[in-house]
């Protein structure tokens, strides 16, 4: 899960940086809130911790271009302003969550595991790539929400191809994949699961790298 800390007080961000890292945070630092918005654009974290008191701007502006792009961020709001009228004003914002400084590290990573653990329970079963989604845990593939049923190897082939967007897969590393997986396979077993793919599959969704292997194009975030 990345992290992304938008806070000005070096001592804090750094605090927080070592205390996120040790929980297995992959994290990321703002200081302002422009450099904010670009690291959201860039890296898309799960998770923001965000403060209220930028130098630059108003945090509440940060959370506000965040909800207009990423819905699906969480965000949880940092800030000196304890009062009651700044919290609601940060949840009627799209704040998450809510904790007011000083606060007890114990508490924050608390919090942090909790939305992480709510996150992750609706992210980790399904992996979406433009119209199509592969539901990992029902085993199911769906096109343009069509269901389609798929064998055993052409779901672990597309799986891995899925979970692995945006890199180029060798035939010999899906058939490792399917022999660590208990499958026996035979000659041009891939060529032939990818092939039936295909026909189940948008056009060019499965794209072959010419002596090389087989891709999958990241889904595009930038919109
Ligand atoms: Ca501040």
């Amino acid at each position: 899960m990345k992290v992304l800390i938008v806070e000005d007080d070096p001592d804090l961000a750094e605090g927080l940086i070592t205390a996120l890292k040790n929980e297995n945070f992959i994290v990321l630092h703002a200081a302002l809130g422009e450099e904010a918005k670009v690291r959201i654009t860039q890296f898309q974290p799960g998770i923001i911790i965000l403060d209220l008191g930028l130098p630059d701007m108003d945090g509440l502006e940060v959370l506000q271009s965040v909800r207009k792009t990423h819905a699906d961020i969480a965000v949880l709001i940092l800030t000196a302003r304890g009062d009651l009228d700044n919290k609601v004003k940060a949840l009627d914002h799209g704040a998450d969550d809510y904790l007011a400084k000083p606060f007890e590290m114990m508490e924050l990573l608390a919090r942090l595991r909790a939305m992480s653990r709510r996150l992750n329970t609706s992210d980790s079963s399904q992996i979406q790539i433009g119209a199509v989604v592969l539901d990992i845990v029902a085993h199911t593939l769906s096109v343009n929400e069509q269901e389609i049923r798929l064998p055993k190897k052409e779901y672990m082939t597309l799986k891995i191809l899925m979970e692995e967007a945006g890199r180029v897969k060798t035939k010999s590393m899906l058939e490792e994949h399917l022999y660590e997986w208990g499958e026996t396979i035979g000659s041009n077993a891939i060529e032939f699961h990818i092939s039936n793919l295909r026909k189940k599959l948008p056009p060019d969704f499965i794209q072959t790298i010419r002596g090389i292997g087989y891709t999958i194009k990241k889904a595009d975030t930038s919109q």
